[in-house]
This record gives structure tokens, sequence and C-alpha cells, in this order.
């Protein structure tokens, strides 16, 4: 498994993970993904996919759905419970009504095996392109809230007009909060949508990130500006 985390933007360089059981499958896409720019990270089951969407944040998933312990169709659906990384099924399963149970769990996209090369990087690059549209505002992939600016198309994060390097937990906790901009997000939620639904008592990681981005983003991390805490419940961009 490869940990490199680092700059995503939406075709170049885009951190990709496959959910596949078939070890020949996963040798034909590591031979053919980092020569079109992709960085692969590989799961053989269900449950290591999905514990690596909640640690690695890819950018898109590409997910079997015969795989050894959990369908495929169910590993969407609990994605989506909590995630919109873009998911695209590569499946030998090529009935209409599997495409359609695969879809309607929250899958993006169906390509059956075997399958061309060309079409999967064209399909590959369509899902990372609505991914980025389906960013908390359709019409402007910018938010900005007084000296704080994050361009979502480009993944990137400004404080009075000086960039600012988040990692991409950081980037993710500042997106859910952008969000819900205004409102109080609970802990439960923003460890839901930040690590994943197996993660709802890890209150001292977000303590542990919300400190790091605060130092990041705050001119005084004590006394926030944009982060605020709600005691004992949880936290709040605070919006104009
Ligand atoms: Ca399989």
């Amino acid at each position: 498994m490869m940990l490199e985390m680092g700059r995503p933007s939406a075709e170049s360089g885009a951190l990709v993970l496959l959910i596949e059981d078939d070890p020949q499958i996963r040798r034909f896409l590591r031979a053919t993904l980092p020569g079109s720019n992709y960085r692969l990270i590989e799961a053989a089951t269900a449950q290591e996919g999905l514990r690596i969407v909640g640690l690695q944040h890819p950018d898109l998933i590409i997910l079997d759905l015969g795989l050894p312990d959990v369908d495929g169709v169910e590993v969407a659906r609990q994605l989506r419970e909590w995630t919109l990384i873009p998911i695209l099924v590569l499946s030998a399963r090529d009935q209409e009504h599997d495409k359609i149970a695969a879809l309607d769990a929250g899958a993006d996209d169906y390509l059956t095996k075997p399958f061309g090369t060309g079409e999967l990087l064209a399909r590959m690059r369509v899902a990372l392109r609505h991914a980025v549209q389906a960013l908390p505002n359709n019409e402007e992939p910018v938010y900005t809230l007084r000296g704080l600016r994050v361009d979502f198309g480009y993944r990137q994060v400004f404080v009075d007009e000086r960039e600012i390097h988040l990692t991409p937990i950081e980037y993710k906790l500042l997106t859910v909060l952008i969000k819900y901009a205004g409102k109080v997000v609970t802990r439960d939620r923003l460890l839901k949508e930040v690590w994943g639904p197996s993660y709802t008592n890890e209150i001292q990681y977000l303590r542990v990130y919300m400190g790091h981005l605060r130092q990041k983003l705050e001119a005084d991390p004590t006394r926030p500006q944009y982060l605020l805490t709600e005691a004992g419940v949880g936290y709040r961009l605070k919006a104009d």
C-alpha cells in the first residue's frame, strides 16, 4: 500500500484507490495508471478499502463488486453514508439489474470487464470532473469569508492572499465546516464526514486537527475568528 499523501488535483496526480481482489486487474492498473499521471493505492478486500478511504481520502475509487468479504454494492452504500468521493464500478457483472443496483447504491459510473484502457481512463476523467463540480457550491468553486479564500477546484487555501498548505485531513475538515458555514457542526458529524463512520468516538483526533487548522488559519489561534468552539457540542465556522 502506498502511503504517499499529496496534492490531488482533478486529473493530474489524482490519488486513485482500487478495491479489487483480482491480482491480474490490480497488476494491469498498477502498470497503466502511473503512466497517465495517477497515483494508485490498492485494497484486496472491502474492509481494507473502507479503512483506506477514511485514512487517505482518495480522489476516486475504482470498485469491484465481487469482493471476498463484503459485496461491492454494499461498499458503495456504506461510502455514500459519509463521502462524495466518486466511485467507478469495474465489474464482470454485466446485467442491467446489477448496474442499477450499484448506481442506486451510490456509484457514479459502471464499466464491465473486460474493458478497454482508453475507455477506463476517459471515464475516470469524467468522474473526477464531476466531483469537482459537485463541491459545496456548484456555480462558484471558490469560497471566501473575510480574509479566507478556498479554491475547491485547485484545493488551494489562502489567508490574506498568502497560500496556506493544509494536509488532506485538515483540508477535508475545513471543507466540511464550510459546507455548514455559520451552523454548529457536532463532533459526531465532523468525525463521520472527515474520518468515516467508525471514528465517531475519536474526539481527540478532532481536537488535534482543529488545533492544527487554527494554527494555520487564525491570526491568533487562542482567539479564533473563523473556527469557533461550541462547548460540549462541536465547532462552527463563523460566517458573516
Ligand atoms: Ca472480484
